[in-house]
């Protein structure tokens, strides 16, 4: 069974590019052109990811986002324009997964699908407290305990913290409001010079170069992005 994906966007175009597209890398195309239209293509196709334009004619995409997780956890990538990064916080936070900028490249989306395809899967068993492994990094949740090259990194309760939180959620974006929230608690979501100052410690401790760091990627005005491939 070929998975599903649901296009949910008013611009003709981009229907017409991605169809093909997403047909030619072996996935079914669900099409709708109004929010609306799309929840009750998400509700009737169960498609397994959803792609989805903040911009549509009658509904918002971050009220189509808030409604579809009223009754659904399928991923949702978002479909957002240059320079909307209050927006792309706001869907994330709202339940979206992940998102793509406008104009985007095949193999980007594509890859984001692939990411979006595996958390589903992965988040079906509930306890099994995975190792988790880029290059040679290696965190192990069970035992809280981090490696690069076979070798123990100490790391500070809330570095660690920090670490965790993105290695749970690897491959995806995770927004300053939310990662402050998850480590120091919900009182803290407009801190963002605590998570400036945490991630430059940390990043001189797993990264070689802080500056251009290979695993934890800064999407700008948004979050972090831990790298899982
Ligand atoms: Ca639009």
């Amino acid at each position: 069974m070929k998975p599903g994906v649901l296009l949910i966007e008013d611009e003709r175009q981009i229907h017409r590019f991605l169809r093909p597209v997403l047909e030619g890398h072996g996935y079914r195309v669900e099409a709708a052109m109004t929010g609306e239209a799309g929840l009750a293509a998400a509700a009737a196709k169960r498609p397994d990811v959803i792609l989805l334009d903040l911009g549509l004619p009658d509904l918002d995409g971050l009220e189509v986002t808030r409604r579809l997780r009223e009754w659904s956890r399928t991923p949702i990538i978002v479909l957002s324009a240059r320079g909307r990064e209050g927006d792309k916080v706001a869907a994330l936070d709202a339940g979206a997964d992940d998102y793509v900028t406008k104009p985007f490249g095949v193999p980007e989306l594509l890859a984001r699908v692939r990411v979006a395809l595996r958390h589903a899967q992965d988040r079906s068993p509930e306890g099994s407290e995975p190792v988790f492994r880029v290059g040679d990094l290696e965190v192990d949740l069970g035992r809280r305990r981090v490696c690069r090259g076979g070798k123990e990194i100490h790391l500070t309760p809330i570095e660690y913290r920090l670490l965790a939180y993105l290695v749970r959620n690897s491959g995806r974006v995770v927004t300053h409001p939310t990662l402050l929230a998850e480590v120091w608690g919900p009182t803290f979501r407009q801190e963002t010079h605590y998570l400036r100052v945490f991630m430059g410690q940390l990043r001189r401790k797993i990264e070689d170069d802080p500056a251009r760091p290979r695993f934890i990627r800064t999407e700008p005005g948004v979050g972090y992005r831990l790298l899982d491939e």
